[in-house]
């Protein structure tokens, strides 16, 4: 979009126009554009213009421009479009601000994407209605909304023409996604399936609830849907989970992961969790690392609870110490990583596909993904965007180290 006005991307110091995306899920995260604010002043005192964009923009608008007052431009994230006349606004003198939702109108206005990886990001639904008595994503991204159906698979078109071999689905609870025909994911999914040359699928962030039958049949029945789920269920004590409004339970939790499983017995599930929701008791917190050892992940993300401006568990009475939180948050996460090592150890020995994103550090080294979401290096003259097979060799934490196990398509031909 900017680049249409005659702008490019530089490095940080000379830029004219720094444009700052922020995220409001935590504080620590909302706090950042603060400190990051402080930084743009040069030595000879002057200052970029300075724009700030995402979510922490869409819950503190005016806020902003008053704790920072070298803020030009303050824009909401259903109002990207705008952000030329915003620019042009700012540079006038004046100061911008706008963080209306009008629904839909983003993304028939953003101007299509000029150049693609081999892994590509696809949003088809934002915002979220549930209202998790922690979350704020209500609030700053609104109800939720689905992009219509040939607007998404014309942009999957143009992906894969550009050079996309695996989509991912992107919504902030992507299983949530509908069309007006009452058509779900998995319909999607399918059509999805028939792009030539689209090698994979992927969604995330998927919601319990939103895991319909026929999305888990479509893990059975699609050879381009990935193995691969993140479904967070973010405690595993039934009276916490009341308390978050999360509208399911640990068992029924643990029942839909025991569906999905035997749809695709391979699949790795990844989650979140947070540690310290208000009135958590240790008892409570144990049952969360039940949980952890009765799912087996293969990935997670953990966080400490953060009270959020305006969402009801901010208000909740028994507000957990920090210091408890903290050995929660160390326990868990040394959990996760023990299942996360062991998952990427089982996989030793395994011959699988690697699409192939970008070089290594090494020379002649390439990093991919498996069909797990494992990061895998290998020795190869492949290039980016080739799907390789390799056999696993190797298997750090966070990574496995693989081997070329039939030429790849480069060296064929050559
Ligand atoms: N829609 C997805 C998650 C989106 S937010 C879902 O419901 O599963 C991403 C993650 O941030 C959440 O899963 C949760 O683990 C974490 N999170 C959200 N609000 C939080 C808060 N107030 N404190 C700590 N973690 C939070
Ligand atoms: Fe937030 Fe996810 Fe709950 Fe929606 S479903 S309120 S995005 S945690």
């Amino acid at each position: 979009m900017l680049a249409a006005q005659g702008m490019q991307a530089v490095d940080g110091g000379e830029a004219d126009l720094v444009v700052l995306n922020t995220c409001h899920i935590r504080e620590r995260a909302a706090e950042k554009v603060y400190s990051d604010i402080g930084r743009l002043r040069r030595e000879d005192g002057s200052r970029p213009m300075i724009a700030v964009a995402g979510c922490v923009a869409q819950a503190e608008a005016a806020e902003i421009p008053r704790r920072a007052p070298s803020v030009d431009i303050v824009v909401g994230p259903q109002a990207y479009h705008r952000l030329p006349g915003m620019i042009a606004a700012a540079a006038g003198g004046g100061r911008a601000l706008d963080t209306d939702m009008p629904a839909q109108t983003k993304f028939g206005a953003l101007p299509a994407r000029r150049s693609q990886g081999p892994s590509a990001f696809l949003t088809v639904q934002e915002g979220c209605d549930k209202f998790c008595t922690y979350c704020v994503v209500p609030y700053t991204r609104g109800a939720e909304i689905s992009r219509p159906w040939s607007a998404i698979l014309d942009e999957a078109k143009a992906l894969v023409d550009m050079g996309a071999k695996e989509i991912t689905l992107l919504g902030q609870n992507v299983n949530a996604w509908a069309d007006v025909d009452g058509r779900g994911l998995h319909h999607l999914i399918a059509a999805l399936d028939r792009i030539p040359g689209l090698h994979r699928i992927r969604y995330t962030t998927s919601h319990p609830n939103d895991m319909s039958e026929g999305l888990i049949r479509a893990h059975a029945d699609v050879e381009k849907l990935m193995p691969f789920l993140h479904l967070p269920v973010q405690s595993g004590s039934t009276r916490i989970l009341k308390a978050m409004n999360r509208s399911h339970g640990r068992d029924s939790y643990l029942r839909l992961i025991e569906q999905i499983r035997a749809a695709r017995p391979d699949i790795a599930v990844s989650g979140d969790f947070i540690v310290g929701f208000p009135g958590e008791t240790d008892a409570e917190f144990a049952e969360t690392l039940g949980i952890v050892a009765e799912v087996n992940y293969a990935q997670a993300y953990s966080f400490k609870y953060s009270p959020r401006p305006g969402t009801p568990a901010a208000a909740m009475d028994q507000q957990v110490a920090p210091e408890i939180m903290d050995e929660r948050l160390q326990r868990l996460q040394a959990l996760l990583n023990e299942q996360q090592h062991a998952f990427n150890q089982a996989s030793v020995g395994r011959r699988t596909d690697v699409l192939i994103e970008r070089r290594g550090k090494k020379p002649g080294q390439m990093l991919g993904k498996s069909p797990w979401l494992q990061s895998v290096h290998v020795q190869t003259g492949a290039r980016i965007g080739e799907i390789m097979e390799v056999e696993i060799v190797s298997a750090g934490p966070n990574s496995v180290g693989g081997r070329a196990a039939a030429p790849a398509l480069a060296e064929i031909a050559a």
